[in-house]
């Protein structure tokens, strides 16, 4: 068998090697490794997948959502509710631009923002809501779009865990995560479901005049060179980079549906035990599995952990810590919120081995061992 990882990278690249490498030579060759034309090209077919007008390449996630956020003119002090279940970078980069973090609980089914949270956190500072489409499936659109527009607020959506997620609006209309809010950003750290071979990020967005706005602050604040309008950053998507992520976007449907039979696997083997809760799949979208976690109950989940590793089957946390309880928001007497779900879920999720290159052997042993611990 196999050894088994998180994510299997060196195999996914075996199978598109000769591709990525005359596409990487080529970029050496060029020498254009700054603004390259891959990177144009990419962000043109990005547009084109996901269903928005503008795509803005920038150089990680994290920047993605810092620079959407500079984009919407928010003061000091405003407040933006996100989720704390989530990875660290969603809220720090609202605490970064001096804005307030307000943290509000989870779906347990979902492990996204809770509609109902949102609306009962809202005061008249609130300015925008972030919800992130955890472990790849989306937040509740729908009812996030609804309580924006009856409050006016702007919605960022974290798309980095669930690129290529499709989303059955209440009309019927299909669309991507990433594309329905006011902005959406997405990460291409090697990990994510759309992964290059280093950083990368992007930020999407329908509106022209926000677009325009977001290229200058990538950009220190630029459109005519050296002219600079507005205070920016310096955040660009590399040519190597794009040059490989161009290819892989011409996989992403393969991979995501990798994840899903994967996915499927683990759902029959634990279906019916007792203390072990599958992802759900909510009804509004299709779920593209960055992470395939699990809930238990009444069983040792950080012994499951190490029970595992031992036999050399990774598994993850995702996450130990969640932002409310971080010292970093310590001064927003964050801890001090009472977030039930998400403290219940911290104690409870274990992520498995999600990734395009599991086979049956490995999947078997994956699940065997996860129930042979769970029944003795
Ligand atoms: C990975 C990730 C980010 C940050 O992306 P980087 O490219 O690592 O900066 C932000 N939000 C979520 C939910 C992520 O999973």
């Amino acid at each position: 068998m196999r050894p088994l990882q998180m994510v299997d990278l060196k195999q996914q690249y075996q199978k598109i090697k000769t591709e990525i490498d005359a596409a990487v030579l080529g970029v050496l060759e060029s020498t254009a490794f700054i603004n390259g034309p891959a990177v144009q090209r990419f962000a043109a077919a990005l547009a084109q997948y996901n269903g928005a007008k503008h795509v803005i390449p920038c150089a990680n996630g994290t920047d993605a959502l810092q620079i959407a956020m500079m984009a919407l003119d928010l003061q000091p002090g405003d407040e933006v509710i996100t989720p704390s279940f989530t990875y660290i970078a969603t809220t720090e980069v609202i605490a970064l631009l001096r804005l307030t973090p307000v943290f509000v609980d989870v779906d347990p089914k979902t492990f996204c923002i809770d509609p109902a949270a949102i609306e009962k956190a809202i005061t008249p500072k609130t300015k925008a809501i972030v919800p992130v489409h955890l472990y790849g499936q989306a937040a509740n659109m729908d009812e996030i779009m609804r309580i924006a527009s009856a409050h006016n607020l702007y919605v960022v959506e974290d798309n980095a865990q669930a690129i290529g997620c499709d989303y059955t609006m209440k009309n019927g209309g299909v669309r991507k995560t990433g594309s329905i809010g006011t902005i959406g950003t997405t990460s291409f750290f090697p990990s994510k479901n759309l992964g290059g071979y280093g950083d990368g990020g992007a930020i999407m967005t329908n509106d022209d005049a926000l677009a325009e706005k977001l290229r200058m602050i990538a950009n220190h604040g630029q459109k005519v060179r050296y002219y600079h309008e507005m205070v920016g950053c310096n955040s660009r998507l590399d040519t190597l980079q794009a040059a490989v992520l161009e290819i892989k976007l011409n996989h992403l449907d393969e991979y995501i549906n990798a994840r899903r039979s994967v996915a499927d696997y683990y759902d029959k083997a634990f279906a019916n035990h007792p203390a072990i809760t599958t992802p759900f799949r909510a009804g509004y979208c299709r779920h593209v599995f960055h992470q395939y976690t699990l809930i238990l109950e009444g069983i040792d989940r950080n012994g499951l952990h190490d029970y595992l590793a031992a036999r050399n089957v990774p598994s993850m946390i995702y996450y130990p810590v969640p932002a409310h309880r971080q010292r970093m928001f310590e001064a927003f007497g964050s801890a001090a919120t009472n977030l039930a779900n998400t403290d219940w879920l911290t104690e409870r999720v274990i992520s498995l081995p999600m990734h395009t290159e599991l086979d049956e052997e490995q999947l078997h042993f994956i699940t065997s061992q996860v129930l042979n611990y769970c029944n003795q």
